[in-house]
This record gives structure tokens, C-alpha cells and sequence, in this order.
């Protein structure tokens, strides 16, 4: 599984994205919310998943946009969709959204 999932990444590299080697296949989310809003009590509108360490952080459409504010602390340039039935990834590097085959989808509950 590991094999085809990699081969799977090379066949889109370099298309639109170049920052596929920090999409960790053992990254786990953090939270079932947005970790940072869990902790100060705030409120999201729609999580993104880091796909480098699995940290969960809200949107752009939400007060704190902590998914971004992951990215500028930590440079994890990729994240994906943490909503159910949604399985589109974001590089913010690029400022590009993909799919990519083979890759294990997350969801909050
Ligand atoms: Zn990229
Ligand atoms: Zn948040
Ligand atoms: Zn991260």
C-alpha cells in the first residue's frame, strides 16, 4: 500500500504542486475540532487538517483562521479538507487545491 501510494504522489509531481514530500501518510488528526479553538474556546466554520503533523485548525471563513496561522508557524505548506464527504488538499505554498488518488481521507465526526 505504501508503494502505490507513493507512486501515486511522483505521477503528480511537479503538475501543480511541489511540496508533496511534506504529506505525511501517518499524520493523524490532532482533534475532532480545531485544536486551537478547543483550547481557547472560540468558534470555526470549516476545519483543514495539516497533512505534515495532523494538527486540526479552522478555516479562512472562521474568526481565528488557525489552519493558516499553522501554516505561517510551521511552514506545513499542505493541508486537506476535514469535512465530511470532502476530499480535496490545499497547498498554501502554491495557493493551489488538488486531489490526489490513494491518499486516506479525514473527517470530523
Ligand atoms: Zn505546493
Ligand atoms: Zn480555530
Ligand atoms: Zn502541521
Amino acid at each position: 500500500m505504501t508503494a502505490r501510494t507513493h507512486r501515486a504522489y511522483d505521477r503528480f509531481m511537479g503538475e501543480t504542486c511541489t511540496h508533496l514530500a511534506e504529506i505525511k501518510g501517518d499524520a493523524r488528526p490532532s482533534a475532532d475540532g480545531c485544536e486551537d479553538c478547543l483550547r481557547i474556546g472560540g468558534t470555526w466554520v470549516h476545519l483543514r487538517m495539516c497533512r505534515t503533523c495532523g494538527h486540526v485548525g479552522c478555516c479562512d471563513s472562521s474568526p481565528a483562521k488557525h489552519a493558516t496561522a499553522h501554516f505561517h508557524g510551521t511552514g506545513h505548506p499542505i493541508v486537506s479538507s476535514f469535512e465530511p464527504g470532502e476530499n480535496w488538499l490545499w497547498c498554501y505554498q502554491d495557493e493551489a487545491g488538488f486531489r490526489l488518488d490513494g491518499l486516506e481521507d479525514f473527517s470530523h465526526t
